[in-house]
């Protein structure tokens, strides 16, 4: 599971040939990345995913094998915004690659191009893993996608020059077709406007703030703790006041919280894929979307 998985070549890529010959690698540290790079380099670049759509990208391990990849790319396309506190600065202290350290352009942190939410006005270790730098999932939102589509276009472009013209290329098609698609879930996601959902972690302010859900509860009593029988019972309780038509877990979540709460309210649970390969659907960024938003259509009453 924790293996380096190669992301698949998108279809629209496939005529190019493969990425044997990439002139650039670069590392994604969760599968958005990895489309997104793939989006905008196709066989240019050759990209390595550090995740699974089934993985918790806030705890990973830097093994051995991470590190080997890390020791030998160009780039590293990762969220940042401290999501991967735990992990990636010993991956990249461990890769002895001066390319990738922060502050270098081979290192690329998707949050720092997009406004933040949720950024907490103190910080307190005991109100669970909250992040200084504000709510890091920032890939629940397709907008954001488009934030992070042009500058990761310049980056490509100032680490491998001689393909600059491709990469620019690239990111102008793929910012027609995204513009695109977002006109088309938007439309399609108007009836789940105003619509109140329970969420199990707090991973998706930037998916309820495009679609316009309302987050009632959260199934983790603080963000990063699994649910307790306490705080469920809790939710459950609250749920009497402030009723919510939707159960909303990752794919990567313990499903445990949500099945309790679930046979006591009858409420559907909605598992999104929350990235790509979260789910068989999930394929690419553009299938991602669709796929969240027929999941949460589908739970509508
Ligand atoms: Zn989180």
């Amino acid at each position: 599971m924790n293996r380096l998985i190669p992301i698949a070549i998108a279809l629209s890529c496939a005529l190019a040939g493969p990425a044997a010959h990439a002139a650039l690698k670069a590392l994604a540290c969760e599968p958005e990345w990895g489309a997104l790079v793939q989006e905008l380099a196709c066989d240019k670049a050759s990209v390595y995913v550090a995740t699974t759509g089934l993985q918790d990208p806030h705890h990973i391990q830097a093994r051995p094998s991470l590190v080997a990849a890390a020791r030998s790319t160009d780039l590293i396309v990762c969220t940042g915004a401290e999501l991967e506190v735990g992990w990636l600065p010993v991956l990249i202290r461990q890769s002895g690659n001066s390319a990738i350290q922060p502050g270098k352009p081979g290192n690329f942190e998707a949050a720092a191009h997009v406004r933040k939410l949720e950024v907490p006005d103190r910080l307190d270790r005991a109100d669970g893993d909250v992040h200084a730098a504000g709510n890091p999932h920032i890939q629940t939102d397709p907008r954001n996608i488009l934030l992070v589509a042009e500058p990761l276009a310049q980056r490509l472009s100032e680490l491998d020059a001689a393909n600059a013209a491709t990469y620019r290329a690239r990111a102008a098609d793929f910012t027609a077709r995204w513009k695109a698609a977002i006109a088309r879930w938007d439309k399609e996601a108007a009836p789940l406007r105003g619509t109140p959902i329970v969420v199990q972690h707090k991973a998706f302010p930037y998916l309820e703030q495009w679609l316009g859900l309302v987050q009632v509860a959260a199934l983790e009593p603080k963000p990063g703790i699994e649910p307790t029988s306490a705080h469920l019972s809790e939710v459950l309780a609250g749920l009497q006041t402030r009723p919510a038509k939707m159960i909303v877990r990752a794919a990567y979540n313990d499903g445990r919280g949500s099945e309790w709460l679930a046979e006591r309210t009858k409420l559907p649970i909605v598992v999104l894929p929350f990235t790509v390969g979260g789910d068989d659907q999930a394929k690419d960024l553009f299938s991602l979307f669709d796929d969240t938003v027929q999941r949460l259509l589908k739970a509508l009453p």
